[in-house]
């Protein structure tokens, strides 16, 4: 009966609709990400053969880089597949050396490094090593001076700068190009995208003069710009309404609130599954598919491919991993609050033993027929305080929000990036 379906379908829309931003957000990561795979097999090409790069590691200023006149730094790429040992063959430097090298406490990152990484050679007229430059993690670089047989290492520090930066734009086409043009990052856009999704439904929802501001980190290292930092705090004015994120760190973990310190992610994700259809929906007077007789169904069904991974719907602790009746391999989840979630016929568990806490989203299992299943999907059940509700239409709890000092603590955490949130929008309308 279409009209009864109508109304939940019109409800579950909105997760629908984030998921499939979602996946638009990852096809322009992709697109951004190729242009660096090319590059990437352009040099594979140059495999085996001695691949000399102009020195992108920064040049070192006063006495180091004088007392280096004259020296021909070479910088090599490490392949994939290389080991270590080839490259410094390909650099016709004999294997003694090269384990006098390695060791150095502080070349232990060199038997490590990863294709990809770049590592400079000093050669003298006869081809003998005089020194040795590689990166040792982000934030410092080892260079190695070999004299008279012996070795000297040097660590050189290179602090990282974490730049607060601030942007704002205008919706005239799309959220990518205005982005773009406030100058942030495909990460930044997508970070602030996927703080906003559980309000905002980005390719449905967006109207010409919709504008928001971002205050954002980017990471710097010697003068350039190494990364983005992620997305400090964000507003978004949708349809004349104001949503607000701020990001701060509880037990570790970065999450997004709003104002009033409540998180913006959902407690429950509508669909516990991706890219599946429902099959049957929850029904009181149904007839049981296998069975034939009349019986309650007391949960949705997600008729989707065996091996689908199976989310769990919010964040819980585990109060069943194992057979039931009728449903076969099952899970359930002790949400809290009088809420749970049943997941049943999976063909297999996830990594998750019961009384383990799970975060939402975790894969929990996967989709199978076990139990009474006349085909491959999910039996998913919604109970508050004991009694089965329909997870298409029932309300789900807003998450709880931080109180007391919690609360208090992140009003003093994330008052700063408030005041630049305020000062771009203050910037925003001068220049209109
Ligand atoms: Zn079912």
């Amino acid at each position: 009966m279409p009209h009864h379906e109508a109304s939940p379908l019109a409800r579950w829309s909105r997760e629908h609709w984030v998921l499939a931003g979602l996946c638009a957000s990852l096809g322009v990561l992709v697109i951004t990400i190729v242009p660096g795979f090319a590059n990437a097999m352009r040099g594979q090409d140059a495999r085996g053969d001695r691949t000399t790069l102009s020195l992108p590691l920064p040049p070192l200023a006063g006495k180091a880089a004088a007392a280096m006149a004259g020296s021909a730094w070479q910088v090599v790429q490490v392949q994939s597949g290389q080991t270590l040992g080839a490259v410094f063959e390909q650099m016709g430097v004999p294997a003694s050396v090269m384990h006098q090298v390695l060791e150095l406490p502080s070349a232990k990152t060199l038997s490590r490094l990863r294709a990809g990484a770049e590592i400079a050679f000093d050669l003298g007229q006869a081809g003998e090593l005089r020194g040795l430059r590689f990166e040792r993690d982000e934030a410092s670089r080892v260079e190695l001076q070999l004299a008279d047989g012996k070795v000297k290492e040097k660590i050189i520090e290179r602090p990282l700068e974490r730049r607060v930066m601030v942007a704002s734009g205008e919706i005239t086409s799309s959220l990518y190009a205005a982005g773009a043009k406030a100058g942030l990052s495909n990460a930044a856009i997508n970070q602030m995208a996927n703080a906003f999704s559980y309000d905002i439904d980005f390719t449905q929802d967006l109207r010409d003069g919709d504008h928001f501001q971002v205050v954002y980190e980017e990471l710097w290292r010697d003068g350039e710009r190494l990364r983005s930092g992620g997305v400090v705090a964000a507003s978004f004015v949708n349809r004349g309404k104001e949503y607000t994120a701020l990001r701060y760190t509880q037990n570790g973990k970065d999450e997004y609130f709003d104002l009033a310190g409540r998180p913006l992610k959902k407690s429950f994700m509508r669909m516990p599954i991706e890219f599946a259809r429902i099959s049957s929906r929850f029904n009181p007077k149904r007839k049981h598919p296998v069975l034939g007789t009349v019986r309650a169904h007391k949960g949705v069904d997600y008729a989707a491919g065996t091996g689908t991974p199976i989310m769990a719907a919010g964040e819980a602790r585990v109060s069943f991993v194992g057979w039931q009746n009728g449903y076969g391999r099952t899970v359930v989840l002790d949400h809290g609050r009088g809420y749970t979630t049943l997941y049943g016929h999976m063909s297999r568990f996830g990594s998750y033993k019961t009384g383990q806490r799970v975060a939402q989203g975790a894969v929990i299992g996967f989709v199978g027929m076990t139990g009474l299943a006349s085909g491959p999907h999910l039996h998913y059940e919604f109970r508050v305080n004991g009694v089965h509700r329909d997870p298409l239409t029932v309300t789900m709890p807003k998450p709880e929000p931080l109180t007391g000092t919690a609360l208090a603590l992140f009003r003093a955490a994330t008052a700063p990036a408030m005041a630049q949130l305020k000062r771009a929008e203050g910037v925003r309308l001068a220049a209109r």
